[in-house]
């Protein structure tokens, strides 16, 4: 039987979480939900397209149990190019010594090393960085031969089979939407997922391309572009505003720039996000140490918190939820940080009021409307803003203002409500009557009594139209609960 209530005191902090093995049952989805996430990942790095297909089944399984919206967001993998086998699985780098990549899909000679990309010689250059696993190793490469490149330890490390592969400042000529990645961006289409993920996004066309697939697939899917590549910083005005969301993926970010730029660079693609308008996601590493320990480090509560300071509209799961020992208190952690830091952030100075074109797709009536309805309802002190979107557009809107009053979005569209899922500071209410003023105050009103959010006295704030005209949010109402 699902809660028939407002959900309990949300974070305006949108949680995603990376679903694997630590939370494959429909109980543990369930656990994570009413910890606060709003969005799982699907990694389509990682298993089959049968894994990812029971996954969102058990997704929208333990979702529809709590009957609360959750988006799904299937990321695909990108060129990431990974080591092949090594002999003995894994190889000690020393640092003077050196090391051979050669062609094929298995090292046969120690210090030999193979990788998942077969131009990989063709394009490697004497003086170019290659890093692995993570970054831990750095190689410089001393010579390229026909078949092989020759290329100093620099600093050292164990290597293993399958770990990743980063060429830092060298121009790939590998496509970012590779046949597989092709292949599960119609999978992803036809399951109806709601947030599609580009990793390694280099240009914009790399995001034109993703949405023309998926529009040729009719579907609506929204594109998350995931910054974690030079390139993507050179052109991040125009992938940003062709992109639906962003994901800030900091883990090959941090290889492929110096690590120490990483959190200028956060802060840069945060502020072009909320020039464009787009929802933005900080991913990697986040509360790292608690995938083996139930409480995370200083550093780790601190880099969430300051995320939100940033403001990020979510803040992203990994290990910690997909292999981690404790995926339950982590989003816990995650939902108790974004709540004590949510009032600071509130205290800040307000964002200025971004400059929306009809590129911006918002009508300017029901811009200034929504923006209008959110001064409103901070003045009133309102408990909630409530708005009915078709597109989801409008409660973007609302949520890119950062009143700090709660928005409940309600749409007759399903789709809409998961997107909502996303968007800071929205609350995505199934059910309600969205074409009828006065039936949806008493809806939302009725279920936030129910759950304790609304008391008498309160006050709540509709945005809505009134029908004269073809502009759908024409109409502000205020509303005191007797
Ligand atoms: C990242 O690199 O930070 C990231 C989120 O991508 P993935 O987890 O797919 O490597």
């Amino acid at each position: 039987m699902p809660d028939d209530k407002l959900p309990p005191r949300p974070s305006q902090t949108k949680i995603v979480a990376t679903v694997g093995p630590a939370c494959n049952t429909i109980d543990e989805l369930v656990e994570l939900i009413r910890a606060g996430v709003d969005v799982f990942r699907v990694n389509t790095a990682h298993g089959t397209r049968d894994d990812f297909q029971q996954r969102v089944d058990a997704i929208r399984e333990a979702a529809g149990k709590v009957g609360q919206p959750v988006a799904i967001l299937a990321d695909l993998a990108g060129p990431k190019i990974r080591l092949g086998v090594l002999p003995g699985d894994k190889l000690d780098c020393i640092a003077g010594q050196r090391v051979r990549f050669v062609r094929g899909e298995t090292a046969t000679a120690s210090g030999d090393l193979v990788t998942t990309y077969p131009a990989l010689l063709d394009e490697l250059d004497v003086g170019d960085h290659v890093m692995l696993a993570d970054g831990t190793v750095s190689l410089v490469v001393e010579r390229v031969d026909a078949d092989s490149a020759t290329c100093r330890i620099v600093q050292a490390g164990l290597v293993r089979s399958r770990q990743g592969v980063n060429l830092p400042g060298v121009k790939l000529g590998v496509e970012t939407l590779g046949p597989v990645d092709r292949e599960n961006a119609v999978w992803a289409a036809r399951a109806g997922i709601d947030f599609v993920g580009l990793s390694f996004v280099r240009a914009v066309g790399d995001v034109l391309q993703l949405k023309s697939l998926l529009a040729a697939e009719h579907s609506d899917a929204q594109v998350v572009a995931k910054i974690e590549k030079p390139e993507a910083l050179d052109e991040l005005d125009e992938i940003v505003r062709a992109a639906d969301a962003v994901m800030v993926a900091r883990g090959d970010l941090g290889v492929e720039i110096d690590i120490a730029r990483v959190p200028v660079v956060q802060k840069e693609i945060i502020s072009v996000c909320h020039r464009h308008h787009k929802p933005v996601i900080i991913a990697t590493q986040m509360l790292d140490s608690m995938q083996h320990s139930r409480i995370p480090t200083r550093a780790e509560a601190t880099d969430v918190a300051n995320a939100i300071l940033d403001g990020a509209d979510a803040c992203m799961l990994s290990g910690e939820t997909a292999i981690g020992q404790y995926p339950r208190e982590a989003v816990e952690m995650m939902h108790r940080i974004a709540l004590a830091t949510e009032p600071l952030y509130r205290q800040r100075p307000p964002r200025p009021e971004p400059q929306v074109t009809a590129a911006d797709g918002l009508d300017p009536i029901a811009e200034a409307t929504a923006c209008s309805a959110g001064r409103l309802a901070e003045r009133l002190d309102a408990r909630l803003i409530i708005v009915a979107s078709a597109s989801g557009r409008t409660a973007l809107r609302l949520s890119e203002n950062r009143n700090f009053v709660p928005t409940v979005g309600v749409s007759d569209s399903a789709a809409t409500l998961r997107r909502m899922c996303l968007y800071w500071g929205v609350i995505p209410l199934a059910g309600a009557p969205t074409e009828d003023p006065t039936g949806l105050v008493r809806f939302v009103v009725d279920r936030g009594r129910q759950s304790g959010h609304l008391v008498s006295g309160d006050r709540v704030v509709l945005v809505a139209g009134t029908g004269l005209s073809v502009t759908r949010h024409n109409m502000i109402v205020v509303y005191q609960i007797p």
